[in-house]
């Protein structure tokens, strides 16, 4: 085991934010990662797993323990029917997982599309888009959780899956260290209807039928031309979730703001355009002198890092959008980037 020590935090988060680690290791295989973890324990320090870092910011005093990088690799599938059940390591690249899919005609992820990070990342926020989210086609994730400090298999009901949301992001916070996540997905084309975005795709490109690749080539060049490469430009994608209200809270937004973006959700609650929500309270294409954090022209939820030296120049930007939308619109937006630790 390759164990540095005070690392710079920065290069594992896209936000390039925060402290330094006191110990920092990658791990290829179940068995590295076995020994990490019990590397941590002897020695009664904190160990967090992370991904590619596009969706955590990590505080300016750094993290107190061991921070294991996920590289575990690995791409198996195997057919049942109609079904094909993907077995994907936790490390590998999850665009890239993606595009293996789409490669082979099926369907259930290629809306999924150019979201950075990691593969074993998805089940965390349950990552969403354009319609898919990774809860329905997730049959099961493969963990080392330390608590038992034993390998094991969660099946998909059990991961508490909400909108943008799992037991991995609340009531198990940091308990398992995802090591390989099992898709299901079929070979059939997408079926309508599609979101707006992808559907202007279509029509202009006069595609009456499309396959998964077509969905996945619409879905990139809306992204491409939409949000912010993290490789060039320091953001962690979408910073808040669409907050998702009650049909009174609903009602007396509408009264007083007639054009306000909505789609209703399960259990008679409606979803709200965080995006929307920022603009109308100002945070359009900001350039926050005091912080050095700005908001991206083409969609405002994307934060992103100009000059920003700390988290607590972040922390301080993501405040003032907090306090003005509470203020104009008495919501409060739910932040997606895991703050650690
Ligand atoms: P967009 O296409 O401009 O749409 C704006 C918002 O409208 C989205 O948040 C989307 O909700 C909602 N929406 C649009 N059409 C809808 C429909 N037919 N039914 C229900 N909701 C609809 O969105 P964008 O900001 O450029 O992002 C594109 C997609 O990438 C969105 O789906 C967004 O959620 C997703 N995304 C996900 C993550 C993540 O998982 N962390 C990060 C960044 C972007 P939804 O958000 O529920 O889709």
């Amino acid at each position: 085991m390759d164990i540095r020590h005070n690392v710079s935090l920065r290069e594992y988060s896209t936000m390039r934010l925060g402290g330094t680690a006191t110990h920092l290791t990658e791990v290829n295989s179940r068995d590295e990662l076995r020994q990490a973890a019990a590397w941590a324990e002897e020695r009664r320090l904190p160990a967090v797993v992370i991904g590619g870092g596009s969706n955590i910011i990590w505080r300016d005093d750094g993290f107190p323990g061991l921070v294991i990088v996920n590289k575990i690799m690995g791409f198996e599938m195997r057919q049942e029917g109609h079904d094909f059940y993907i077995t994907v390591g936790a490390g590998e690249n999850w665009d890239s997982v993606v595009e293996r899919a789409v490669a082979q005609g099926l369907t259930g992820v290629e809306a999924l599309s150019l979201i950075p990070g990691t593969a074993g990342a998805t089940p965390i926020q349950n990552v969403g888009a354009y319609g898919q989210e990774i809860a329905r086609t997730l049959v099961s994730v493969e963990a080392y959780d330390s608590e038992t400090r034993q390998m094991t298999t969660i099946v998909g009901e059990d991961c508490a899956f909400g909108y943008r949301t799992s037991r991995f992001k609340t009531t198990d916070r940091g308990r398992f260290f995802i090591t390989a996540v099992m898709l299901r997905l079929t070979r059939a084309n997408p079926e309508p209807p599609f979101y707006p975005a992808v559907q202007q795709y279509l029509v202009g490109h006069e595609i009456q039928q499309p396959t998964p690749a077509i969905i996945r080539e619409a879905v990139i060049a809306i992204r491409r031309a939409k949000l912010p490469d993290p490789a060039r430009v320091a953001n962690n994608g979408s910073f808040f979730a669409n907050p998702v209200v009650d049909q009174a809270a609903f009602n007396r937004l509408q009264a007083t703001y007639s054009d306000l973006p909505s789609w209703p959700t399960t259990h008679g609650r409606v979803k709200l355009s965080a995006a929307w929500l920022l603009e109308q309270a100002g945070f359009k294409d900001v350039h926050d002198e005091a912080t050095g954090m700005a908001t991206w022209p083409t969609q405002p939820l994307v934060l992103v890092n100009e000059r920003a030296t700390s988290t607590t120049q972040l922390l301080a930007f993501r405040q003032k959008i907090l306090d003005a939308v509470e203020q104009k619109f008495g919501i409060r937006l739910e932040q997606e980037p895991e703050i650690l630790p």
